[in-house]
């Protein structure tokens, strides 16, 4: 398959890469494209969500949940199953809107009023689970796929790459540390590397925000260790939220950590605080 049929399968929202379309091709006629620079940052601030509510047939997946996010900054949100943490990155992407609260990317722009699309281009990247990689395709071509996502692909993509572009994906590369597995195929890469391509294509929309739900799930010790080191090196360039469950690795790149507990934040701040909270030791460590 070449890259260009590939894209077109990957167009056709009935077919198995409906997913996939969704996520990397959302460049429909009509859909706004948002300026990022009209993201204000300069309160130093580029998530404020406050009072934020989301109910389920009565239940309340997130209770007023308050939660501000630095700019540059390496957040670990942590907390037990159906804490929230999941709805609250749907909330933040536009996937469901909250019944009330407030949801605003930097100063002015508010989340709750734009498309799922127009979140994506505001420069909010968000890592799911499940990979949404083109296995078939090298390594080289799943970054180049995603870095042309923003323009009109049909054109796009019979063009040469320019220089500069190439270097992006060069660069891209090494962030991911997949340099020496360019022309490899995407399905022969180890589940890790699988992780770290995801990654790497949502660096090439160059996010500001970028949202990852238990990356290192399924992943060997080595693996997370260098998952650990990307994520930090990601930060200060980008913010980065991370959910995760397993304690060690939220230890090992932690900054300020924020435990959800039934849809509103239970506690925050550094790590060995965190640890030592009665509260958080009770509901989410089981003592
Ligand atoms: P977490 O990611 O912290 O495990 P979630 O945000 O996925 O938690 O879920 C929070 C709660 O909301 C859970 O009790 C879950 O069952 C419920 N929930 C989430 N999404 C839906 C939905 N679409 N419909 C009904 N209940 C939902
Ligand atoms: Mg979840």
């Amino acid at each position: 398959m070449t890259l260009l049929d590939d894209t077109r399968q990957a167009m056709r929202r009935d077919k198995v890469f409906d997913f996939v379309a969704e996520e990397r091709f959302p460049f429909a006629q009509g859909r706004r494209v948002v300026d990022r620079n009209q993201v204000d940052l300069t309160k130093g601030a580029i998530l404020y969500l406050e009072d934020i509510s989301v109910s389920f047939d009565g239940f309340k997946a997130l209770n007023e949940l308050t939660l501000y996010i630095n700019v540059g900054e390496l957040r670990c949100i942590i907390g037990p199953n159906g804490a929230g943490k999941t709805t609250m990155m749907d909330v933040i992407t536009g996937k469901t809107r909250p019944d009330h609260g407030t949801a605003f990317f930097g100063q002015v722009m508010d989340l709750t009023k734009m498309t799922e699309y127009e979140i994506a281009t505001a420069g909010i990247g968000r890592k799911f689970q499940k990979p949404t990689i083109f296995p078939q395709h090298s390594v080289f071509q799943n970054l180049e796929l995603a870095m042309r996502t923003n323009k009109d692909v049909w054109t796009s993509l019979v063009q040469q790459l320019s220089g500069e572009q190439r270097d992006r994906i060069d660069e891209v590369q090494n962030i991911i540390g997949l340099q020496d597995h360019s022309s490899l195929e995407a399905e022969h890469l180890s589940h890790g590397q699988k992780q770290w391509l995801e990654i790497g294509m949502l660096l090439m929309q160059d996010p500001l925000m970028l949202l990852v739900d238990e990356p290192v799930a399924g992943m060997t010790h080595q693996e997370m260790d260098k998952t650990a080191e990307l994520l930090t090196s990601l930060a200060g360039k980008h913010s980065v939220v991370v959910v995760e469950h397993d304690m060690d690795f939220v230890r090992s790149i932690a900054n300020t950590v924020t435990v959800l507990h039934e849809g509103h934040v239970l506690a925050e701040g550094v790590m060995d605080d965190i640890q030592n909270n009665a509260q958080v030791r009770e509901v989410y460590l089981g003592e």
